[in-house]
């Protein structure tokens, strides 16, 4: 049984790399942020609660979370253990859930502001079909228009300097100080998120004494 919490801010590819361990080692993945969205598209009671929050970029009430939590936790379908995805997100958070779990490892996916900054500001959304692309790592053939449908691409409302800027401020003052209790117990395991993914799966890996991702064999160059 293993249980993980993974942290990180906005972009440090914390549902990436929660997702390959989660496949690999038969964890659940459980993303309290799509948890909500579920919600939110279903139009449940919960998703009328949460929507307004949702829609800010603010956080959800704790006590909401706590409960949004516990429940999905009360359902026991983890049988060799769970990756707990953007939760906790402040103090209060982490100490209920330390009152109320044990956790093996909090994985903190270290990125420095700049290096969000960077990446979020190269995000592209079509405007026509919502397809995502990333000038960085996924740009389109025709600078400017979607692959796909030849939309015109555009930055989501919320990816401006000074919204990001408002996010990284928001995630410090809040989330850090969770980190911080984690540190005090000595569950954190700290990884250079700058690297490619890959590299940053290895790391992981390393420092929680997993197994490494099984490399696929190179293709056979001789047909
Ligand atoms: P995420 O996908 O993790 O960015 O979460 C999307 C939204 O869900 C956030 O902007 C919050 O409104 C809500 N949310 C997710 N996790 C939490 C949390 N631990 N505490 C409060 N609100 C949360």
């Amino acid at each position: 049984m293993r249980k993980y919490v993974i942290m990180g801010v906005q972009g440090s590819g914390k549902g990436t790399q929660a997702k390959q361990l989660a496949a690999d080692f038969d964890l659940v993945h459980i993303s309290v942020g799509d948890v909500y969205r579920w919600h939110v598209q279903y139009h449940t009671k919960l998703g009328a609660q949460v929507r307004r929050a949702m829609n800010a970029g603010e956080l959800v009430d704790d006590s909401t979370t706590e409960t949004v939590v516990r429940d999905r936790l009360a359902l026991h379908d983890w049988n060799y253990g769970f990756i707990l995805d953007g939760f906790p997100r402040n103090r209060r958070q982490a100490q209920f859930f330390l009152e109320s779990y044990d956790v093996d490892a909090v994985i903190h996916l270290d990125l420095p502001d700049s290096e969000v900054r960077r990446r979020v500001l190269a995000r592209r959304l079509c405007s026509n079909c919502g397809m995502d692309y990333n000038l960085i790592e996924h740009r389109p053939a025709r600078e400017g228009r979607c692959d796909a449908c030849g939309g015109e691409l555009v930055t989501r409302a919320d990816d401006t300097e000074e919204a990001l800027a408002a996010r990284l401020a928001d995630y410090h003052a809040k989330t850090d100080p969770a980190l911080e209790l984690f540190r005090g117990k000595e569950l954190v395991i700290s990884v250079d998120a700058t690297a490619a993914k890959g590299a940053v799966q290895r790391a992981i890996r390393e420092q929680l004494g997993l197994p490494q991702p099984v490399r696929k064999p190179q293709a056979d160059r001789r047909r």
